[in-house]
């Protein structure tokens, strides 16, 4: 696709798209033209997505890179790996993600320390490295997928609230130090989506209702909804775009 949206030639790395949003987040990137780089934790489970995919581009287009993102040496590797075997880095997308729901007094620090790690301290690391090279060649955009609750709580998912609020005002540090250098960093927050993952709160008549009535869109969100925001967030169309964080949820934010 050419043009002000037009993401022919450049590489583009989503983190977690071996499958769910991820997976479509890439998908749209790759229908936008930019070459892809698919990543996952799980080595089989990303081979086999990476496969899929290929088969509906051209040959080169699709790519795959595994590692784990809260690992700093690991993370480093990767984003060099994309350097020198698919091409410079111009477009990451930090979404992998996780959740642990428990009540806060029963929270064990571990799993606090592990959805941080995945959530939050994965953009930092994988972010520097992918600055490094972005900041060289003068361009860059890195997108942060945040959540609803990046700006809302609700109980028992305290350190995903922690941790999605945290990564908006990573995103405007990476913004106070990156953007001189050339480099958008913007960040996307979904709203409920719609998923095989959320199938059973969409079943849940009580759950779905609520999240109608609280939506002022009356319905939910599809990964569909939020293709476009990515790639308006890693195209031209938003070179004064910085800092930012986009709620893609209906309106939910904005009620109460
Ligand atoms: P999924 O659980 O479907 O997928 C998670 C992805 O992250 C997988 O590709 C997984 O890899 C990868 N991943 C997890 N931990 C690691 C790790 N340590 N190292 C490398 N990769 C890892 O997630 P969703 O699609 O539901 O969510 C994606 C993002 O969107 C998350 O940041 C989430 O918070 C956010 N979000 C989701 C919403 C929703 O309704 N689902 C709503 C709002 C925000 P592997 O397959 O190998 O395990």
């Amino acid at each position: 696709m050419s043009g002000l949206f037009g993401l022919d030639g450049r590489v583009a790395m989503v983190t977690g798209s071996s499958r769910g949003i991820g997976n479509a987040l890439a998908r749209g990137l790759a229908d936008a033209g930019a070459t892809v780089v698919l990543h996952g934790a799980n080595p089989e489970r990303l081979a086999a997505s990476a496969a899929e995919m290929a088969a509906d581009f051209p040959a080169g287009r699709i790519h795959s890179c595994a590692f784990d993102i809260t690992d700093a040496a690991a993370a480093a590797d990767g984003v060099r790996w994309v350097g020198e075997n698919v091409g410079e880095l111009e477009i990451l997308v930090n979404n992998a993600g996780i959740q642990h729901r428990v009540p806060m007094l029963d929270l064990d620090v571990k799993d606090w320390d592990r959805v941080l790690a995945t959530d939050l301290t994965s953009a930092f690391l994988v972010g520097r490295e992918a600055a490094r090279s972005m900041i060289d060649r003068g361009r860059g955009k890195i997108i942060n997928i945040c959540s609803v609750q990046t700006d809302l709580a609700r109980p028992t998912i305290a350190p995903y609230i922690a941790a999605k609020g945290g990564l908006r005002n990573l995103t405007r540090a990476m913004t106070a130090e990156w953007a001189a250098s050339g480099l958008q960093i913007n960040g996307i927050a979904p709203g409920y989506i719609h998923t095989e993952m959320t199938q059973n709160l969409v079943d849940d008549v009580d759950f779905n209702s609520w999240i109608l009535g609280r939506t002022p869109a009356r319905r939910w969100g599809t990964v569909a909804d939020l293709i476009g925001p990515v790639v308006w967030l890693a195209s031209d169309a938003s070179n004064f775009v910085n800092g930012q964080t986009i709620f893609v949820d209906g309106g939910m934010t904005v009620v109460v």
